[in-house]
């Protein structure tokens, strides 16, 4: 099966090795290649690979509010969080988000709970969407969006709150939760590398950090304050897992657990 990734950069990914190590799991022929996409070039990239015969493709930063569009059909979950990362070809170019399965599967694979939690977010964009819609899949109780530029937030809540009437969305200053989830870029290369929960708010139960393969501020602060802390690498693979099996047919719950914890082995 062909498949890859589009985007830029792209020569740092991790993709390559997921989809290198799942093919061995799997004992299945699996090309996975990663191309740097220049802006401007998205649309006739994504043209070239399905003129080749690729299933499908993942799409990465810069690229994942123009695949939504891009896309002649969404899935319900990429409809609502209004970023693509995974595109199927077939009669039609279906676009779907697997950050937010695939950050739903990595809370449960933590074990940590949602149904009735509170949860604060940190961030505001596709990665902080995705977040909201896995928090409220999984039953929690209120999600606070707190973002630099409150409107986006605003945005967040706009756009989540219609499809999940019993979770509580807001957005705002931050404010005591259970969960935190950090989906800014403080902390990645390039980045200052400081948390974004002020000092003044009480310890969480749980907080993930979306940034993967390093220990950040954040996740040594929520680690100070006792929490459970994941970084986002159970994330990554997941949304993988996920990506595959929407390219192909999906897994059952515990075979999906079980590649998961070989693959998130391999990375570490
Ligand atoms: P994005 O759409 O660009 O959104 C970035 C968000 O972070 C925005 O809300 C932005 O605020 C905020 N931000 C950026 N720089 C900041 C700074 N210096 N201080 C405070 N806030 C800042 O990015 P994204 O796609 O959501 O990705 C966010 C993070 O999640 C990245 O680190 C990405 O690598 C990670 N991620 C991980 C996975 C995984 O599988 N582990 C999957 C997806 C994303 P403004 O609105 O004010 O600009």
């Amino acid at each position: 099966m062909k498949l890859g990734l589009l985007g830029s950069p792209v020569s740092h990914s991790k993709s390559p090795r997921i989809f290198s190590t799942l093919s061995r799991l799997l004992k299945r022929p699996i090309v996975y290649r990663a191309v740097e996409v220049k802006e401007g070039d998205f649309a006739a990239a994504v043209q070239r690979t399905r003129n080749q015969g690729w299933r499908g493709i993942n799409v990465t930063i810069p690229f994942k509010l123009e695949a939504a569009n891009y896309a002649a059909r969404l899935t319900p979950a990429a409809r609502v969080i209004g970023a693509v990362n995974v595109i199927r070809f077939g009669r039609d170019i279906i676009g779907h988000n697997t950050d937010a399965e695939g950050l739903r599967d990595a809370l449960k694979f933590a074990g940590v709970v949602m149904s009735g939690k509170r949860a604060l977010v940190f961030g505001a964009g596709g990665a902080a969407r995705a977040a909201g819609w896995a928090l409220a899949r999984g039953g929690a109780r209120s999600v606070r969006f707190t973002n630099r530029t409150a409107s986006t937030a605003k945005g967040c809540v706009r756009d989540l709150a219609p499809t999940f009437p019993r979770t509580n969305f807001s957005s705002g200053a931050p404010r005591n939760a259970d969960i935190w989830i950090n989906a800014t870029p403080l902390g990645l290369q390039g980045y200052p590398d400081v948390s974004p929960a002020s000092k003044a708010l009480r310890a969480p139960v749980a907080a993930v950090d979306l940034v993967y393969g390093k220990k950040t501020a954040f996740q040594r602060h929520a680690e100070r304050m006792g929490a459970l802390v994941t970084d986002g690498t159970p994330m990554l693979v997941f949304q993988a897992l996920r990506a595959y099996e929407f390219w192909d047919r999906p897994f059952s719950a515990a075979r999906r657990a079980a590649l998961a914890e070989k693959l998130i082995k391999e990375l570490s």
